[in-house]
């Protein structure tokens, strides 16, 4: 797994050097906080960050799949998303954009119902108060009762933590509180560039903030926003 872990680790670098991205870093976490993924682009800090526990999950196709979709981003632009333009930067990767990112539930180390019979899947164990789904039809997160753990999971395989150990995420702290009003720093998002934020919660890498003119919630890195007072 390993051996299979550091291939990965190898094409992302190369597609990367291939289209001229030479700053650009790729690093591994155990796992992406709050989402399902295989791995995130973050514009402000030139880095793509892969999931270890999801790319054990996943098949070598879908790998190489998933790191397409993720230098995709890059090389188009984070602000781009996921529009016509990084596409055709997919497809022009030999990728599909419709590459799909899910794992099999029953690849999971961890998998169960909600009792309104929702799917749940975790790559983290459980915490004090077992699982929780968070299904957005329910008006409050509410606790599984039945799930069970995969011991065969390759989540579990130990070249998870290795890969983890060889290219560790440098760690990111947040400087502003609950409460701080800041902006967000541009990069080349016609929809984000300078606005203003309240920031609401502070995550592993991420800040969650309410923009100020539309109440949206946003998810951005805590390297993508400046105070808010600050020339732009
Ligand atoms: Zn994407
Ligand atoms: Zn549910």
């Amino acid at each position: 797994m390993e051996r299979d872990l550091q291939t990965v680790h190898r094409f992302a670098k190369a597609l990367l050097s291939q289209h001229g991205l030479h700053g650009w870093s790729v690093f591994w976490a155990h796992s992406i906080e709050s989402t399902d993924l295989g791995g995130v682009t973050l514009a402000h800090i030139d880095r793509i960050v892969f999931s270890a526990t999801h790319m054990a999950m996943m098949t070598p196709a879908e790998r190489r799949g998933a790191v397409r979709h993720e230098v995709a981003h890059a090389i188009a632009g984070v602000a781009a998303e996921h529009s016509d333009g990084w596409k055709e930067v997919v497809v022009g990767l030999g990728g599909s954009a419709e590459d799909s990112k899910l794992v099999n539930p029953l690849l999971y180390p961890w998998f169960g119902l909600c009792p309104d019979d929702h799917g749940f899947v975790s790559v983290r164990p459980p915490g004090p108060n077992g699982f929780l789904c968070e299904d957005e039809s329910h008006d409050a997160p509410v606790p599984l009762k039945v799930w069970r753990r995969n011991p065969k999971s390759r989540a579990f395989d130990p070249g998870v933590a290795r890969i983890t150990d060889s290219y560790p995420e440098p760690k990111s702290i947040p400087t502003f509180e609950v409460g701080a009003r800041v902006k967000v720093i541009p990069f080349g998002s016609v929809k984000y560039d300078n606005v203003s934020l309240t920031i609401t919660g502070i995550t592993e890498r991420d800040y969650l903030a309410r923009h100020d003119q539309t109440d949206e919630t946003i998810v951005i890195h805590f390297d993508g926003v400046t105070n808010a007072e600050d020339p732009a």
